[in-house]
């Protein structure tokens, strides 16, 4: 049996849009801020607004507080699949976030989503370099042949 161990230096909190999450310590650059835990489904058609696919048709569906990490398009962190290909089996995947810039205590923890364009929505995000839409980067420019 396994039991989630409880995510330290984050938590969840109103953000801008709904919830987000937020960093009560300070990271620096480079180091993991947490793992994410949640329900696995080995199904090629699962999806959902949160799910994160691992790869051979496995998606996590992020638990709380993880599943606040919202879209940035100037994030402060990133996911890492963490795996071992010669012998780890795909359920024994791992998701881990990790810093990308120092971030202060209080900050709120982001992630760029890099959604495909048929799935991308507007993006309310607020950063400079803010792409419109949440969407990856090498597909943003189908988003505007498609709003044309
Ligand atoms: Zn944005």
């Amino acid at each position: 049996m396994t039991t989630a161990s409880k995510p330290r230096g984050v938590k969840a909190g109103k953000a801008k849009y709904g919830m987000g999450l937020f960093a009560t310590k300070a990271f620096k650059a480079d180091s993991e801020v947490g793992e994410i835990t949640g329900e696995r489904f080995h199904d090629p058609d699962y999806s959902s607004e949160y799910c994160i696919d691992l790869g051979d048709d496995m998606a996590l569906e992020p638990g709380i507080p993880f599943r606040y990490l919202n879209h940035c398009c100037e994030p402060n962190c990133k996911l890492f699949v963490v795996f071992d290909e010669d012998s780890a089996p795909i359920e024994d995947r791992r998701v881990v976030v990790e810093a990308l810039v120092d971030i202060r205590k209080g900050a709120e923890l982001t992630i760029d989503y890099e959604w495909p364009a048929d799935s991308a929505i507007p993006c309310g995000c607020g950063a400079i370099k803010c792409r419109g839409w949440i969407v990856a980067p090498n597909e943003r420019h189908l988003v505007q042949q498609k709003t044309r």
